[in-house]
């Protein structure tokens, strides 16, 4: 059996938070009941094809995917279980915003199999999550833990992000002591990226907000290793951190060049060495549009694939993959490159994998484009 994971999307939220440029929107419940008989005829169309595969992780993102009553999620799972096998221990998470969750869905979503929930907290900052336009207060988060914990969720994962207009190094330092106060699996930590056409790109625009300087984003990463990794959640990713064991499947699949089917608006897929995707507009998806921009990858976009996501990875990129994939000595072929990078100390080479140093995962962007210089 092929391994695969799989995506779903549900592209509704409350209200659109300043900084978001995801495909989601402001909810129309007129809208979700239709929307998940479309997904759900979406997931039974690829019966055929699936015959072959294992999914071994099943992913709800959006959009909050813990807005909408979580019978629309276990229906999704029970189409999704017709027609392709699971694999033993498969990884299911639902993405939930403390705002929208209750005992009453958490409970739905452990009877369906659901067995890691990513908490999207982003800040324990009463007025940075005001400015953030969450919906949700400091409070709820600990309390989205607690309901989760009894619930029987041991797998408990949250995103926090830095780099926020007027968040200072104390800040974020007290936003990361609050979330190791919780019995936390994982922890995903994201530098704010100002994204145009977002409420907070004109707020910069304006000049009614500034994020910090580089200098200040680079400590304030550097901090939170320290301190994450001092509380057992050890960095697996330039972003992640997880206490051993913990690591997000679905996630290391995307890192390592693996398949994945995205269901849903605006869902990406590799499959067959293709790429393609549905519409982001829900008009659209409604209409049947799907598997759109189908693309063959050629080998240069799969080196460039495989080197730009793997190297994300603390573990690094498997040379004698790359090898067997390519005909090709890294080493060997980037020689000059390799040895430049290794003497600025920004990469090191350990047991068949290339892998960033801290430094260099500070400079990760610049390191792929060194290393696919010809
Ligand atoms: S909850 Fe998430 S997806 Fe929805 S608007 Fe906010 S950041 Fe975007």
């Amino acid at each position: 059996m092929k391994p695969l994971a799989i995506y779903i999307h549900v592209p509704f939220c409350v209200r659109k938070c300043a900084y978001c440029d995801f495909a989601s929107f402001a909810a129309r419940e007129d809208d979700w009941a239709g929307y998940f008989d479309a997904l759900n005829g979406e997931i039974d169309a690829w019966a055929e094809r699936l015959h072959d595969r294992e999914a071994r992780s099943v992913f709800f993102g959006g959009g909050t995917p813990s807005l909408v009553p979580a019978a629309y999620l276990a229906d999704a799972l029970r189409h999704l279980r017709k027609v392709v096998a699971f694999a033993p221990g498969c990884e299911i998470t639902v993405e939930a915003n403390p705002g929208t969750l209750n005992v009453d869905k958490l409970r739905v979503y452990r009877r369906a199999g659901v067995n890691r929930l990513s908490i999207g907290a982003q800040s324990f900052d009463a007025a940075l999550l005001r400015s953030l336009g969450r919906i949700h207060t400091p409070g709820q988060i600990g309390e989205a833990v607690r309901m989760a914990r009894d619930a029987g969720f041991a797998n408990i994962s949250l995103d926090l992000m830095y780099a926020l207009p007027g968040q200072t190094m104390e800040r974020w330092a007290a936003t990361l002591d609050a979330a190791l106060e919780l019995p936390l699996a994982h922890l995903s930590a994201y530098s704010l990226i100002v994204e145009e056409g977002t409420e907070m790109a004109r707020r910069v625009a304006r000049g009614e907000a500034a994020v910090p300087d580089d200098d200040a984003v680079n400590e304030m990463q550097r901090y939170a290793v320290r301190r994450l990794e001092a509380a057992g959640l050890m960095r697996y990713e330039i972003s992640n951190f997880a206490r051993p064991g913990f690591e997000c499947r679905h996630n290391l699949t995307y890192w390592s060049g693996g398949e994945y089917l995205g269901l849903g608006s605006a869902a990406h897929s590799l499959m067959d060495d293709c790429r393609f995707s549905n519409p982001p507009e829900l008009e659209r998806y409604l209409a049947g549009e799907r598997r759109l921009n189908l693309a063959q990858r050629s080998a240069s976009d799969r080196k460039e694939e495989m080197l730009m996501l793997a190297t994300r990875t603390v573990r690094g990129l498997d040379l004698n993959r790359w090898r067997a994939e390519f005909g090709e000595d890294l080493t060997r072929s980037r020689a000059a490159q390799v040895r430049k990078l290794e003497n600025y100390g920004l990469i090191e080479i350990t047991d068949g994998f290339l892998c960033l140093t801290p430094v260099g995962l500070e400079l990760q962007d610049s390191v792929v484009l060194e290393l696919m210089e010809d």
